[in-house]
């Protein structure tokens, strides 16, 4: 029989390089990334298991932060996509602002096509600093790696990208180092265009 687990042991908040992590969500609603540890039966991040039984509530949300003056940040990052919580997550930034938080979201940048609208000022009206994975220098790669279900997913994330720093945002766009067939002196090139940040990322590493 398959070992079932309580929902009260999932892990709704982590800690990981002085920072403290919320697991918003596991759904990623349009990408199916083919590189994604929970594609391939993995869902550890360290020693911690991402896997959510139930969708957390602000309050637990806000709970699992604890004290923000124990952290670098606080940043909304689980194994999903954050912004298919929306008014979730920005509940819990505006609760966590009050409290002083740092607040970071690592995000694959299909918020605005996920919600049907434009959120990039709305969510950088509460989490001001913004990683956004663009895994790819093109369209062709990118659909190779992260198979989205959506048409035309690659440039949705790189107008998200250029509403978030209009905003005022402060972004990092992020690739993967070592995937096939992505360019990461091109990817730096396009956050250069962009006028954002970049970070080179390694596989695994999902923060
Ligand atoms: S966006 Fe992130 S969590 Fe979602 S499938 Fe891709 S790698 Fe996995």
């Amino acid at each position: 029989m398959a070992e079932e687990k309580s929902q009260f042991e999932d892990t709704i908040g982590y800690t990981l390089h002085g920072s403290r992590y919320l697991n918003v969500t596991n759904r990623c609603g349009i990408l199916r990334c083919a590189f994604c540890p929970k594609f391939n039966g993995a869902w550890s991040v360290k020693e911690y298991d991402m896997r959510l039984h139930h969708n957390p509530s602000v309050e637990e949300l806000v709970e699992a932060a604890g004290n923000p003056a124990d952290y670098k940040e606080i940043v909304f990052c689980g194994m999903g996509e954050s912004t298919m919580r929306l008014d979730v997550m920005l509940e819990v930034g505006r609760k966590l602002k009050e409290k002083g938080a740092k607040l970071r979201l690592n995000t694959n940048g299909t918020g605005s096509m996920l919600n049907g609208r434009d959120i990039a000022a709305e969510l950088v009206a509460v989490i001001p600093t913004l990683s956004v994975s663009l895994n790819a220098q093109d369209e062709e790669t990118y659909d190779r790696h992260c198979r989205p279900k959506n048409a035309g997913t690659y440039a949705a994330v790189i107008d998200f990208i250029k509403s978030a720093k209009k905003a005022g945002g402060d972004v990092t766009v992020t690739a993967i180092d070592g995937l096939p067939g992505v360019d990461i002196a091109k990817c730096e090139a396009i956050a250069n265009d962009l006028g954002v940040k970049f970070r080179r990322r390694v596989l695994d590493d999902l923060v």
